[in-house]
């Protein structure tokens, strides 16, 4: 009975995995045709610098409109794009469109911010990533003092070198890069000191118990210090909470970024919180 019940257990195993290998196919299907029939879009989401309340930045964060099933979150389809290269054309897609959006909104006259862009591992290993991003400054007209390139840890440390080298062409074009979801990966302080960064973002799953936690609380306390003894501006991430807020106050944490000001909102949408931001400094 036991083998039986083994086997089934085999049966309804091999099931499941047939169901997600053939959902899998056709999403990959979908997410081929989701460039050239325009399914993607981009949302951004706030950065408010904490002491003054003012918006200093916001992040471009993609999405996608399937025609059937509805908007599709970055956390579904983002992997399966990396592991089939399609991140590199959806990638460029959002840097371009989250550029131009952003020089768009600086000409109609509202106050100028800077843009964070997400950068998968793929395309930070294109050996044509530096001339395309140099391309997307110079067609959009966007001053480069503007962009902000998000990597992760585990981007820069799989070849420490050849991240340097790339970090430092990008800077030279004038634009930030930040370290996004910082604590989560395995960066060596020591390679920090010599990344060519402006920002730490901290990963917001030591925000989420910042309050109630000791060792999140720690660990948020000691990366806030660390930035700054680098020299480094730091961003929380997933803020949702005024104690939240208040806790990273109290340490000086430079931004964050969270529901408690905003969801990452469609252009149209986040032009509204430009507007207010507006009437707020004039
Ligand atoms: P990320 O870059 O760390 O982006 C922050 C994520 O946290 C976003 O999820 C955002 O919606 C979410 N978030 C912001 N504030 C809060 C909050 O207060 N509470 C909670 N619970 N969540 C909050 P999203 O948009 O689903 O994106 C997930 C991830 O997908 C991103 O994490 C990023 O790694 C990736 N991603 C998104 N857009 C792009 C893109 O254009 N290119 C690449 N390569 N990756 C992207
Ligand atoms: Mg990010
Ligand atoms: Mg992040
Ligand atoms: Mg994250």
């Amino acid at each position: 009975r036991a083998k039986d019940h083994g086997r089934n257990n085999v049966q309804q195993y091999e099931s499941v995995m047939n169901v997600h290998a053939v959902e899998r196919l056709q999403l990959e299907k979908d997410l081929r045709k989701a460039i050239e029939r325009g399914e993607f879009r981009v949302y951004y989401q706030p950065q408010i610098d904490i002491e003054t309340g003012q918006m200093i930045g916001m992040e471009a964060l993609v999405r996608w409109q399937h025609p059937e099933r509805g908007m599709v979150s970055p956390g579904l389809f983002i992997p399966l794009a990396e592991e089939t290269n399609l991140i590199v054309p959806i990638g460029e897609w959002v840097m371009r469109t989250a550029c131009e959006q952003t020089k768009r909104w600086q000409d109609a006259g509202y106050p100028p911010i800077r843009v964070s862009i997400n950068l998968s591992a793929h395309q930070f290993a294109q050996p044509t990533l530096v001339s395309k991003v140099r391309a997307v400054l110079e067609e959009t007209g966007i001053e480069p003092q503007y962009v902000d390139l998000e990597l992760t840890e585990s981007i820069t440390m799989t070849n420490v070198d050849r991240a340097i080298s790339t970090m430092l062409e990008l800077s030279s074009l004038g634009l930030q890069i930040s370290i996004d979801d910082f604590g989560t990966g395995y960066s060596s302080l020591s390679y920090l000191k010599k990344f060519p960064i402006h920002t730490l973002k901290i990963d917001q799953s030591f925000v989420r118990d910042i309050t109630k936690n000791a060792d999140d609380a720690a660990i948020a306390t000691a990366v806030i210090a660390m930035a700054h003894s680098l020299n480094l501006n730091v961003i929380a991430e997933g803020v949702e909470t005024e104690e939240q807020l208040e806790f990273l106050r109290e340490r000086r944490c430079n931004e964050y970024q969270g529901y408690l000001c905003s969801r990452p909102l469609p252009a149209a949408e986040f032009e509204n919180l430009l507007a207010s931001e507006l009437q707020m400094r004039t």
